[in-house]
């Protein structure tokens, strides 16, 4: 599945985040069979409103969201990549995510110590970025020696990796992430820069972390860091870690009111699960039948067959053409037949680019 590893400094709120996430993922469990918790995973429903609709269109009897997994990555210090290095647990931790949601403190309170000893979010998101930057630099600067000598033998591999080492060396060395490499990057170098296990390429979502009292308005912390992230071309969700701890403990009705309450129209884990879902570039597509309505995730950019593949192997090797219906025609038109008869199914073959809200069905050869 796919992964945000949620990062920051001690005392800022991670665990307490972690935990509402992990507590609401838990509380669905009864619902969702194939809910696994780990120590420090926990995979969440990602919602969506739209199941709901074609659900009612296909009367289907029971709805399954797709999902996606958070990892709390605790033990990162400031001087973390210096010295002792940065633990191995951790490494392997950050490593095996595929974005990371990087939690800043944006509240105030004295009987909580801040580990700088004071509060200022930008300063601490650069403290980490430094560490991760760091140990980018460290670990590349160890492996681009033998990659250098295999090139100048014309090793095809290292011929090939070697101009993307290069580039993310000279960014570190410049004090800048590798992420920035990202940047319109086609397919075939994304493969070869998530080859290099760079911790500064994973995409990075700041989370700032306020009181109560801030959760509907943010705060001057938060517009610093909104400031800073616009210039990294990055995305800011405001939550309060404190709020998501209570509302994970309510029924749902308790929880609508405890959030009208505090000016706010939904839980903030819902805007941060689905800014998480935005920030891994996936997209849904669904499959609506008597049985069941479900969204199932992909790439943006998959091809038909791909996406025949998330639901089963054979459906992906036996891949012949998939009925396509758009969600809004599924939906206004009242379901599948109708939809069909309105000249609303698309036949699409292998190389079909599935777009977001599609409700397919594959045909396949077993
Ligand atoms: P971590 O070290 O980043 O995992 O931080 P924790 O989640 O353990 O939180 C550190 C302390 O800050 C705990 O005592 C939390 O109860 C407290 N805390 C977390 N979020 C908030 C918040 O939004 N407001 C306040 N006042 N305290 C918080």
């Amino acid at each position: 599945g796919f992964k945000c590893g949620i990062v920051g400094l001690p005392n800022v709120g991670k665990s307490t985040l972690f935990n509402a996430l992990t507590r609401t993922a838990a509380a669905q469990a009864a619902n969702y069979p194939f809910c696994t918790i780990e120590p420090n995973t926990g995979e969440v429903a990602v919602p969506d409103p739209r199941l709901q609709k074609l659900a009612a269109a296909g009367k289907s009897k029971e709805i399954i969201p797709t999902r996606i997994s958070f990892v709390d990555i605790a033990g990162l210090v400031r001087g973390a990549s210096k010295g002792e290095g940065l633990g191995n647990q951790f490494l392997a931790n950050i490593r095996e995510v595929d974005a990371i949601v990087h939690v800043l403190r944006c509240f105030e309170d004295d009987d909580i110590a801040h580990v700088e000893g004071r509060i200022d979010p930008v300063a601490d998101a650069e403290t980490v970025e430094t560490e991760l930057m760091l140990a980018d630099l460290e670990s590349l600067e160890r492996r681009i020696i033998q990659f250098r000598k295999r090139a100048s033998g014309k090793d095809k591999e290292a011929l090939t990796v070697l101009p993307m080492m290069e580039q993310a060396l000279a960014l570190l060395q410049d004090g800048k992430p590798t992420r920035i490499l990202l940047d319109g990057i086609g397919a075939e170098d994304l493969a070869i820069l998530q080859g290099l296990n760079l911790l500064t390429s994973h995409p990075v979502l700041y989370v700032c972390n306020v009181s109560e009292a801030d959760a509907a308005t943010g705060n001057e912390h938060t517009r610093a860091v909104e400031k800073m992230a616009a210039g990294q071309g990055a995305r800011t969700v405001v939550i309060s870690a404190a709020i998501e701890a209570e509302v994970a403990q309510l029924a749902d009705d308790e929880a609508k009111e405890f959030l009208a309450d505090l000016g706010l129209e939904e839980p903030g884990l819902d805007k941060l699960i689905r800014a998480g879902y935005e920030l891994l570039q996936l997209i849904t597509f669904f499959t609506v039948g008597p049985k069941e309505t479900r969204a199932w995730t992909v790439h943006k950019g998959a091809k038909a067959p791909q996406a025949a593949g998330v639901i089963h192997t054979d459906f992906e090797r036996g891949f012949i053409r998939a009925q396509t219906i758009a969600y809004n025609d599924f939906v206004t038109l009242g379901g599948e037949v109708a939809a069909k008869e309105a000249g609303k199914a698309r036949d699409e073959g292998k190389e079909y680019v599935v777009q977001d809200g599609d409700v397919m069905l594959f045909k396949f050869n077993t």
